[in-house]
């Protein structure tokens, strides 16, 4: 699935190709996703300018002039930058055509993604408004995070996978932060002082960074690349490594379940 620091890899990628230009045309195969595809999202954006490229949690805004398209990647969403329309394969389903030749080609086999149209701000939008902070703003900082924890009985772990506490932290993050964080997944939010919740803003927002900026060294072979969502090869010290020797202390990493998601840990470093 596109995590964040894929969707933000996206946006970079597809930023130089899109801003500043015209939409002349838009060829769409199938509307059925997620949510359907509007029926006018064609006349919507055609001859619109893209005037920027956002992106609000997993959602790539595409300033339009007036408006926003609005595209998430789902589970199996990618988008590409291609020179024609030429060679379409089963799953690539919109193409969306700009002013300097170019194609941006969204592709997504189980259509658990999403293009919609919204003239309203995005941050307004009922997808998102509900929202919790970017995990790389500075509004999401150990204060913000203590008084959100307070009172919350619900294991920190899935306290920080919530979107509404904060956006991004996807289960490998969530596990590979709470590692470098020395803090154990199963305690309660509420249980974390101050201290710690520094420790564990710092080790999310350092986990994301990494990812976005391994990330970044793809993206010379952006318009060549497959798109597939990956993890960038990152070095990786708990998740997926139930049994094996934790990296810190050789103690057996631990894997339990919690809300029906893998979660690792080494119950030496991890208290
Ligand atoms: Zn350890």
């Amino acid at each position: 699935m596109p995590e964040l620091p894929e969707v933000e890899t996206t946006r970079l990628g597809i930023s130089p190709y899109v801003i500043n230009q015209q939409i002349t045309d838009v060829h769409v195969r199938e509307r059925r996703f997620r949510w359907p595809m509007p029926d006018d999202l064609e006349t919507k954006l055609k001859g619109r300018t893209v005037t920027q490229v956002g992106r609000r949690a997993k959602y790539l805004l595409l300033q339009c002039d007036d408006g926003f398209l609005m595209i998430h990647l789902g589970m199996s969403g990618r988008l590409r930058i291609l020179d024609n329309t030429d060679n379409v394969a089963k799953h690539d389903h919109v193409d969306i055509l700009f002013g300097n030749g170019k194609v941006m080609r969204f592709t997504d086999p189980r259509r658990f993604g999403a293009m919609l149209w919204t003239d309203t701000p995005p941050e307004q939008h009922a997808l998102i408004h509900h929202l919790g902070p970017e995990p790389l703003s500075d509004a999401f900082d150990k204060d913000y995070l203590f008084q959100q924890a307070k009172g919350r009985k619900v294991a920190i772990k899935v306290f920080i996978m919530n979107g509404e506490v904060v956006v991004g932290v996807g289960n490998i993050y969530a596990n590979e932060a709470l590692f470098l964080s020395g803090i154990s997944p199963q305690r309660a939010a509420s249980s974390l002082n101050i201290d710690e919740m520094e420790l564990l803003t710092a080790a999310i927002k350092q986990v994301l960074s990494q990812a976005i900026k391994a990330g970044g060294t793809t993206l010379r072979d952006f318009r060549k690349s497959d798109g597939k969502p990956g993890y960038f090869n990152q070095e990786l010290h708990v998740y997926g490594r139930a049994d094996k020797p934790c990296t810190r202390c050789k103690t057996p990493v631990s894997s339990i379940r919690q809300a029906q998601r893998a979660t690792y840990f080494c119950p030496s470093c991890q208290r």
